[in-house]
């Protein structure tokens, strides 16, 4: 007999197979019993008929607490009333694992609770829905940039240096040196780029953030493109192209998670619809300053009640452009006939999530790099091999950071970045 799972239910209808399952509910009266079937994948009703089932079986059945691990034997038949469209006719149920006293109920539970129970609490519907929308992010992520010709490359996540400051960076032992966990990998991605033109990195990054807020975590991952021969104008042509892709995809791809999440698909197709809008940091503060947001001037850096305003103007996520040198990195470059703002980009999505895209074009003279390097206090020894790149061949690139969680969080519409990450490490958490 074949061991399937219900994703294939609708190859084997009228015949019988066997699904490896925990039960999430059920419900029984005298003659006949429900049983609410998770297996990993699918969530499916068992239909047990008393007539059809030794005693013992219907008794099982009648007995089997929350998240008892079972497989069931049955013929797959169609169900017109669910959305999956199918369910299982069960002849016979076998116990593989008992399961007492459940501690995630259908009771409402407090967030302390539900992150304290992380490793069960994965298990619920929702949880599953937003790992299947990571999943399919993840997954369209890596079919956009092998379309688009990138070569994968992985930078470090061990560093032996700190080119943005120790302020954010976890310190670790490194035999008998010193060293941090990476909180980008963009200076290694631009080596990539010199190397192999158009390159991408998909990996974990580590900030030790202090701030306590719903859009950051202190493990996080991130995509981090870099293009060669590329300015900063064809640059957010591909970051908008790759944010449209993952929207139209997770659309695609996630009918019944966005179901359960209950996601607005209209407010996502606005979100596919390109080119998104660009207003630049200048404007963007005129547009604060005229609608009552006195609270912030020229040369300070956008809080989220700012990034969420200009965002809900636009109704579509929208490219803040080329920001004040003083609240940017070092390799940003000055903007031509400008002398106080840099080529740079962030992506703020609307509905309040805030920024899930950083960029910039990069600072390509050796000279102006060098001095900059020296103007933020950094050693340019650190970064002499960082510095080379710009002696041998150095051409104009431009690339940008996404950041997976805020990008899963905003497409599926939930609350906290918190869920978006199977175990997330927070401020005051790193159980489970
Ligand atoms: P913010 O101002 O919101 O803290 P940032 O300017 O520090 O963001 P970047 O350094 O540009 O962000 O990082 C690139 C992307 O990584 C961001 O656009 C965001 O999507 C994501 N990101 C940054 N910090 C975090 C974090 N602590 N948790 C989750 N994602 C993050
Ligand atoms: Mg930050």
């Amino acid at each position: 007999m074949e061991r399937i799972t219900m994703r294939q239910a609708k190859d084997y209808v009228g015949q019988t197979v066997q699904i490896g399952a925990w039960v999430t509910n059920k419900r029984s009266s005298g003659k006949i019993a429900f049983l609410q079937l998770r297996d990993g994948d699918c969530y499916f009703q068992g239909v047990v008929l008393k007539a059809d089932v030794s005693e013992e079986v219907f008794t099982l059945c009648k007995n089997l607490q929350q998240e008892s691990s079972v497989v069931v034997t049955g013929v797959i038949q169609e169900d017109t009333r669910s959305k999956l469209g199918y369910e299982m006719l069960v002849q016979s149920v076998e116990l593989v694992g008992e399961s007492h006293d459940y501690p995630i109920t259908p009771k409402e539970h407090g967030t302390d609770f539900l992150m304290d129970h992380r490793h069960l609490w994965l298990r619920s519907k929702k949880q599953h829905a937003i790992m299947t929308v990571r999943n399919e992010i993840i997954r369209a992520t890596y079919e956009f940039f092998n379309k688009e010709g990138f070569l994968k490359v992985d930078p470090p996540i061990l560093t032996g240096s700190a080119p943005e400051g120790t302020t954010e960076l976890f310190h670790t032992k490194y035999f008998d040196r010193d060293a941090f966990l990476s909180q980008s990998g963009q200076l290694y991605m631009e080596a990539g780029a010199m190397a192999f033109g158009k390159v991408f990195s998909f990996g974990p990054t580590f900030r030790a953030e202090k701030s306590k807020t719903r859009r950051h975590l202190i493990e996080f991952w991130m995509i981090e493109p870099e293009m060669a021969f590329m300015h900063q104008d064809e640059s957010l042509e591909i970051q908008e192209q790759y944010v449209a892709f993952l929207v139209r995809n997770v659309l695609d791809n996630c009918d019944i998670a966005l179901d359960i999440l209950e996601r607005d698909r209209e407010v996502l197709e606005k979100y596919t619809q390109l080119p998104f809008p660009r207003i630049s940091y200048d404007d963007a503060i005129e547009l604060l300053n005229a609608n009552g947001f006195d609270d912030i001037t020229w040369g300070e850096d956008f809080g989220s009640p700012h990034e969420t305003f200009i965002a809900n103007h636009f109704d579509k996520p929208v490219f803040i452009m080329n920001y004040p040198k003083g609240i940017k990195p070092f390799y940003m470059p000055l903007a031509e006939g400008r002398d106080d703002v840099v080529v740079c980009a962030d992506l703020i999505a609307p509905e309040g999530y805030g920024e899930i895209i950083g960029g910039s074009e990069r600072e390509v003279d050796y000279a102006q790099l060098e001095e900059n390097i020296k103007n933020f206090g950094l050693d340019t020894a650190d970064l002499q091999w960082y510095l080379d790149l710009r002696k041998y061949g150095s051409v104009y690139h431009s690339g940008f950071g996404l950041g997976l969680e805020r990008t899963v969080t905003w497409i599926c519409g939930t609350e906290h970045i918190r869920e978006a990450i199977p175990f997330p490490r927070l401020l005051n958490r790193i159980y489970p």
